[in-house]
């Protein structure tokens, strides 16, 4: 065993396994070509969806697993391990489309989406961040308005992940702008091809280059009424929420991202030799791969933590936001020297440890930036 395994059950086991084969088989041979590419992996969404792994937290009922989030933790970590960019794109559909609808929508809603979704044979993604409002996404400028039995939307959102490939999406909007983040702010189900609804390529990306984004713009697009997802006036509530969640799978993913650098690290220290013995038996690069461990161990914690308390049914957005900062920075550290264990060759895109480096970097940004999860955990310890 060279990365931590806590104690898990056999099913989380079984398919920890069938996940860890499917990574090894199909998402490491393409792993270097999607990211050179920019390619987002259609086919292999349409396997994952066959695996049943689209719809990991949802009801059987809906056509979902009916895992609890230690399982959907375990899920992402053994994807991003292999490629980040798969990873992040379950995670994105998974939590901040698919789980939302679940949590906050109502009977005819989740009939009408939860099962396309969790089935995979849909792809949804979630728009909050616009060009003036990322981590104050309370700033929200894109607006709808009520009109008969419609509202009308106007505005843009960018950096969406899947935009180009989903179907549903969600999205925030501004219902009454003196009201601000205390009722303010609505979210709103919609799907492509409605009127008024642009989906735009996003830019060339420094890492995650197999994930897709993509903007999304809205130019008086009608969505009905009756696609309000909550209360009008409960969008942020509902996306402060629904981020709590999509930190605890991108605190999943930078832990993977961090064990499949440190995996590809140990395994080149041991074989690699410079002045008559493996690299490995340098104090200094022993001493890399000690801290290295050391950090996996720790983030792997803070992981399983967050996920038992949402699991439990407690408030997790202090662990969840403390998993996730632990884990991106680690992430960031350890891929940054498995490049250095591996030398000239970690320069190379053959070795994989520059894709992981950075592919890593997101971690620290997305879902709210590392900055904005000391925010989250300083508020909640300053108010208890
Ligand atoms: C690959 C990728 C995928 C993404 N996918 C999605 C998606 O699917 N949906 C979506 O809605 N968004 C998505 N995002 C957007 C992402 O959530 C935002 O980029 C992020 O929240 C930061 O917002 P910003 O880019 O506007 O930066 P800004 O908010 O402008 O921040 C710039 C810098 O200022 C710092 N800063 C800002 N406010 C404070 C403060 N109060 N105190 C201290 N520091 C502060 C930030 O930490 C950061 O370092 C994605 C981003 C990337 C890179």
């Amino acid at each position: 065993m060279t990365t931590v395994e806590l104690p898990i059950t056999e099913e989380q086991e079984m398919l920890r396994d069938t996940v860890r084969a499917f990574a090894h088989d199909v998402l490491e041979p393409q792993a270097v070509e999607i990211d050179r590419n920019q390619r987002f992996p259609l086919d292999t969404f349409k396997q994952l969806a066959e695996m049943g792994l689209l719809g990991l937290p949802i009801d059987e009922e809906f056509e979902g697993a009916g895992c609890d989030t230690v399982t959907m933790a375990l899920v992402i970590e053994e994807l991003a391990k292999v490629c980040g960019s798969t990873a992040l794109g379950v995670a994105a559909h998974t939590s901040l489309c698919l789980s939302p609808i679940d949590m906050f929508g109502n009977e005819d809603q989740r009939s009408r989406y939860v099962a396309d979704l969790a089935s995979g044979r849909k792809l949804g993604a979630f728009g909050l961040t616009e060009p003036n409002a990322g981590s104050d996404a309370g700033g929200t400028q894109t607006t709808a308005v009520r009109d008969g039995d419609d509202y009308v939307l106007n505005g843009t959102k960018i950096f969406i992940t899947n935009a180009n490939y989903a179907d549903t999406f969600i999205a925030t909007a501004v219902t009454d702008r003196e009201k601000g983040t205390r009722g303010g702010i609505s979210s709103f189900i919609l799907e492509r091809g409605m009127d008024g609804f642009a989906i735009n390529k996003g830019d060339e990306k420094l890492g995650m280059r197999g994930s897709d984004w993509g903007e999304l713009a809205f130019a008086d697009c009608r969505v009905p009424a009756a696609n309000l997802l909550g209360a009008e006036g409960q969008g942020f509530a509902n996306f402060m929420k629904t981020l709590d969640g999509g930190r605890i799978g991108i605190a999943s993913l930078s832990l993977g991202l961090a064990e499949g650098a440190f995996e590809r690290s140990l395994k080149y220290a041991q074989e690699r030799v410079a002045f008559g013995k493996p690299i490995a038996e340098q104090q200094a690069i022993s001493f890399k791969l000690a801290d290295m461990a050391t950090q996996i161990e720790a983030a792997s914690h803070l992981v399983r933590h967050a996920a038992e308390f949402k699991d439990a049914g407690k408030p997790f957005s202090r662990q969840a936001a403390m998993a996730k900062l632990f884990a991106s920075e680690a992430a960031m550290k350890i891929t940054f020297d498995a490049i250095q264990i591996h030398g000239g060759y970690g320069f190379t895109t053959e070795y994989h440890v520059e894709r992981m480096y950075r592919d890593a970097k997101l971690c620290t940004i997305g879902e709210g930036t590392s900055e904005i999860q000391r925010i989250v955990i300083s508020r909640d310890i300053l108010k208890s």
